[in-house]
């Protein structure tokens, strides 16, 4: 497979011509985080990502864990020493807070780090990747004794987190979880429970492992109502804040699973094993809703990572593989390279074009946590927040949804030599698989944004995302080179908006109306979301060509691929308005018993 390369160019682009993001740092307090030190930071990232990390993507997926007789999990070969630069030159510590000894950047910067380095080997990074969401939680909601104790070791890398919530019968409904937390009469809990497929579960990459788990109090409340959070160690810290006595968890077995073969998904048992309450008794979902929209942003961004590497992979094969006779080939080689041919050309197209938007709308929603967390004005951290809130299912179902289509088209261009391991891009599908199955699977994405974001503000949340739309059509309404794209974008956004409109009529008459148009809804905002994301880098590069700027190349490709995405990918969005304008019957007139005889 091609060696995974960063993409600075078009990072850099995103952020700095795209998202302006000097001006966004400079909106929330944090002038010093200027240009020049983004791309030192970014650049370094890119070396570390193709240099040590993408090394040991291939034998992670080949080997695997491996979990001894006696319980112990173990890495694939190279993973402890990645980690281990990766704790000692500062990258976990990057966006911690600065108090508990982290660098202080702001969280968005996570965004374009974490998608080099899922990129460069997804497993590896899933074992810190729930680190950086545990420090969000346990900064937010933990008492300040949990904080001094805890915080520093995540924060540095050093120990780990990770978030317990599923078992065998609780997935989707942790209504259901039977995990128990019984007072110990000290002000801890003793946690008792089998938890399943729980990422980083047990590792040798860490000193210690802080699991962050959901169980019920003896009192609780039946349902979700009724379900605690609790910081539960690996090892009890000592007097010195070190590793100490075994706290009665274990790994009972690792799955063997489709996908990201490097990491440890672990059935966990808690025996007896010592908790601390993380917020309020019976608000455990509440606080696990930090780490979970982080995570879930965080998801999104690996459907991103996986489809770069594919598409990296595909472009390369595409160039050098030569079959049959394209219109512009020449008469030298017997055939000419794949990539002539119109539709290889419309595969790497498809996958060029929901990248780069996925790109810009992934880190414009890291952006709107940055303000939603530090923005002086208190208007701009409610509308931020807001933002952030009908974003992160869309990052999370839309996004990763797109990866399982460009990671198949990125198979498909290297043909039968796809489907064999050889090529490696068989990887890349297989571990953005579960993207769109943990985090929420993505009909739970769907239902969250157009249940709980949509219904549930009574449209408010709608009226922000189409008012941020529709205020960039406007302004963009005078300018004839974009008046192809801003047309059709403001377009789509009317239909949206009626379409809204209407689903929240029959959902208040029926609820299956909502769960029934829910999965369209979700698509066609995301397609509208892309869209307005390419009008964006189109104004970015028309202008750039206008001015003469470097790398016409560049730009002149953006240009070209937002004709694609209007022509060939948009149209999608009119089969979902015609799908959601069908309503539930179809979906729900055929008997449970009748689905196969
Ligand atoms: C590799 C891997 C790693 C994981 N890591 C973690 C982890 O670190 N921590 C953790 O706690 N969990 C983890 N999970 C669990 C993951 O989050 C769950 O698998 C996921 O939430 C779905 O739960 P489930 O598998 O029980 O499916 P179910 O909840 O049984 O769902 C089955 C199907 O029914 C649908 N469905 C369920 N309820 C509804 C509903 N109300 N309305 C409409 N559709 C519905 C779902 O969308 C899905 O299509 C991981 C899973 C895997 C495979």
């Amino acid at each position: 497979m091609a060696q995974y390369k960063a993409p600075l160019r078009d990072i850099r682009y995103a952020l700095h011509e795209v998202l302006r993001l000097e001006h966004h740092y400079r909106d929330i307090g944090r002038a010093d985080v200027n240009a020049e030190l983004v791309d030192s930071v970014l650049e370094e990232c890119a070396r570390f990502a193709e240099d040590v990390v993408a090394p040991t993507n291939e034998a992670g997926d080949r080997i695997g864990v491996q979990r001894t007789d006696d319980g112990q999990v173990i890495t694939p070969p190279g993973f402890k020493e990645a980690y281990r630069q990766y704790v000692e030159d500062g990258w976990a510590a990057l966006c911690g807070p600065a108090d508990a000894g982290g660098q202080g950047l702001p969280e968005s910067f996570g965004g374009p780090v974490g998608e080099m380095l899922v990129a460069a080997n997804m497993s590896w990074k899933l074992y810190s990747g729930l680190t950086d969401s545990a420090v969000l939680c346990v900064a937010k909601h933990a008492d300040p004794e949990l904080r001094a104790t805890y915080l520093p070791k995540l924060v540095s890398g050093v120990w780990s987190g990770t978030m317990v919530l599923t078992e065998s019968h609780a997935g989707t409904d942790l209504g259901l979880m039977r995990a128990r937390a019984e007072p110990a009469g000290d002000g801890s809990y003793r946690i008792s429970g089998t938890k399943i497929f729980i990422t980083s579960g047990d590792h040798d990459l860490a000193e210690n492992i802080v699991h962050m788990v959901l169980a019920k109090l003896p009192d609780a409340p039946a349902g979700s109502r009724g379900i605690s959070l609790f910081l539960v160690p690996k090892f009890l810290p000592d007097s010195d804040g070190n590793p100490g006595a075994a706290n009665g968890v274990s790994c009972a077995g690792i799955e063997h699973k489709l996908g990201i073969h490097g990491s440890a998904t672990c059935v966990m048992d808690f025996a007896g094993s010592r908790g601390w309450l993380v917020g309020e008794p019976n608000g455990g979902l509440k606080c696990m809703f930090t780490m979970m929209n982080h995570a879930r942003l965080w998801v999104g961004l690996q459907g991103l990572a996986q489809c770069e590497r594919a598409y990296q992979a595909a472009v390369a094969y595409a160039r050098d593989r030569r079959q049959g006779r394209t219109s512009s080939g020449g008469a030298s080689a017997a055939a000419d390279p794949i990539i002539g041919h119109p539709d290889v050309r419309r595969m790497l197209l498809t996958q060029k074009a929901l990248i780069e938007a996925g790109r810009v709308l992934t880190y414009f929603a890291g952006m709107q946590m940055d303000r939603a967390l530090h923005h002086p004005d208190a208007a701009e951290r409610e509308r931020a927040d807001g933002l952030l809130a009908i974003l992160t299912p869309i990052v999370k179902g839309f996004v990763t949804d797109m990866s399982l289509e460009c990671t198949s088209h990125a198979i498909q261009v290297h043909g039968g030599h796809g489907y064999v391991r050889e090529t490696g891009v068989e990887q890349c599908f297989r571990d953005a698989r579960i993207t769109a199955i943990y985090e929420g699977t993505n009909g739970v994405q769907a239902m969250d944004l157009l249940g709980r974001k949509v219904l549930g503000s009574g449209g408010e949340l709608a009226r922000l995302l189409g008012g941020l739309i529709g205020g960039f059509c406007e302004k963009h309404a005078g300018s004839s080179q974009l008046s192809e794209f801003v047309t059709r974008l403001a377009g789509l956004l009317k239909e949206w908006s009626e379409a809204t409109e209407q689903v929240a009529t029959r959902a208040a008459r029926n609820p299956d109306e909502a769960g029934a148009a829910a999965m369209d809804y979700l698509m066609l905002t995301g397609y509208l979301c892309f869209a307005w994301c390419w009008v964006r880098m189109a104004a970015v590069s028309t202008a750039a060509l206008a001015k003469g700027a470097e790398g016409r190349d560049f730009h002149e490709a953006k240009l070209a691929t937002a004709r694609f995405y209007f022509e060939r990918i948009l149209p999608r969005a009119e089969a979902h308005l015609d799908a959601l304008g069908a309503g539930a019957k179809s979906v729900m007139e055929l008997p449970a018993d009748r689905f196969a005889f």
